[in-house]
C-alpha cells in the first residue's frame, strides 16, 4: 500500500510539472515540446533543476542562473497534484475492491484527468481570465469516453447512464448559455460554457451537478463582497467565474452525497 501511495504520489508530482509547465506555454502560445527552461533567462534547466517540489526548494525559489524568483504557482502546483493523485486509494478503504480491475483503473484514469482539468482551469483562469480550449476539450471528452467504457462494463445499465450523462452535460452548458444570453455576453464567458460541459460529465447527474453550480455562486459572492469590503476589488471589476466553479465543483465532487442527503 504504501509502495502505492508513493507511486501514485510521484506521478500526481509529474503531472503537476507538466501542468504548470502547459500553463505557461500555452498562455504565451509557445511550443508543447522542448526542454524546460527558466521563463526570465531562457537557461534550459538541467534534471536536477527539473524535480518536481525538491527543486523549489534546493534552489531556494530562485532560478540557479538569472537568480529571479520562481513563482510559488510551480511547488503549490506540484504538491496539489500529488496529493489528489493519491485520492482514488481510497476505494480501498471498502471491502471488495481489487487492484487491476478494470474497474479500479477506469476510475483511476478518469479521477486524474478530472483532477488535471480542474487544477488546470483554476491556475489559468486565474492568472490570466481565460479558459483554454487547448486541455479543457481534451479533458471533457477523455472523461466522457473512459465513463462510456466504464458504463459497457456493465451492459444493462449502459444506456439509462448514457443518458443521463449526455443529459448533464447539455444542462451544464444550457445552464451558461442562458446566463449569456441573457447578460449578453457580460459576467459570463464562452470558457464557462465549457467549464459547465465538464461538470455535467463529472457528475452525469443534474442533482450533483446543480449543488457545484449553487455552491460556486455562493463562494464566490462571498469571496467578491470580501474583496470589496477590504477595497481589494471595486464593485464592477472583473472576477473569473472559473476558479470558483473548480472549488465548487471539488467540493460537490467529495462531499455532495453528504450535502444533499443532509440537506433532503
Ligand atoms: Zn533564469
Amino acid at each position: 500500500m504504501a509502495v502505492l501511495i508513493i507511486t501514485f504520489f510521484v506521478i500526481g508530482l509529474s503531472f503537476g510539472s507538466f501542468l504548470n509547465c502547459l500553463v505557461y506555454r500555452l498562455a504565451n502560445k509557445k511550443t508543447i515540446l522542448g526542454r524546460s527552461y527558466c521563463p526570465h533567462c531562457k537557461h534550459q534547466l538541467s534534471w536536477q533543476e527539473n524535480i518536481p517540489v525538491f527543486s523549489f526548494i534546493f534552489l531556494k525559489g530562485r532560478c540557479r542562473h538569472c537568480h529571479k524568483k520562481i513563482s510559488w504557482q510551480y511547488p503549490i502546483g506540484e504538491l496539489i497534484m500529488g496529493i489528489l493523485f493519491i485520492l482514488p486509494l481510497r476505494e480501498f478503504l471498502s471491502p471488495g475492491v481489487f487492484l487491476f480491475s478494470p474497474f479500479f483503473i477506469l476510475n483511476v484514469l478518469t479521477e486524474w484527468t478530472l483532477y488535471f482539468g480542474l487544477i488546470f482551469i483554476f491556475i489559468f483562469d486565474l492568472k490570466y481570465m481565460l479558459v483554454s480550449d487547448k486541455v479543457v476539450i481534451p479533458v471533457i471528452v477523455l472523461i466522457f469516453v473512459l465513463k462510456l467504457i466504464t458504463f459497457s462494463l456493465n451492459h444493462q445499465e449502459f444506456l439509462p447512464q448514457f443518458f443521463h450523462l449526455s443529459l448533464a452535460i447539455l444542462l451544464g452548458v444550457l445552464f451558461f448559455a442562458l446566463q449569456y444570453l441573457i447578460t449578453r455576453g457580460k459576467g459570463i464567458g464562452l470558457g464557462d460554457l465549457r467549464i459547465g460541459a465538464l461538470a455535467g460529465v463529472i457528475f452525469g447527474q443534474w442533482q450533483m451537478l446543480c449543488l457545484a453550480i449553487i455552491l460556486s455562486y455562493l463562494i464566490g459572492s462571498l469571496v467578491c463582497l470580501g474583496l470589496i469590503a477590504v477595497k481589494q476589488k471595486k464593485f464592477k471589476s472583473y472576477v473569473p467565474l472559473g476558479p470558483f466553479l473548480v472549488v465548487g465543483i471539488f467540493i460537490t465532487y467529495f462531499f455532495g452525497e453528504m450535502i444533499i442527503n443532509w440537506y433532503f
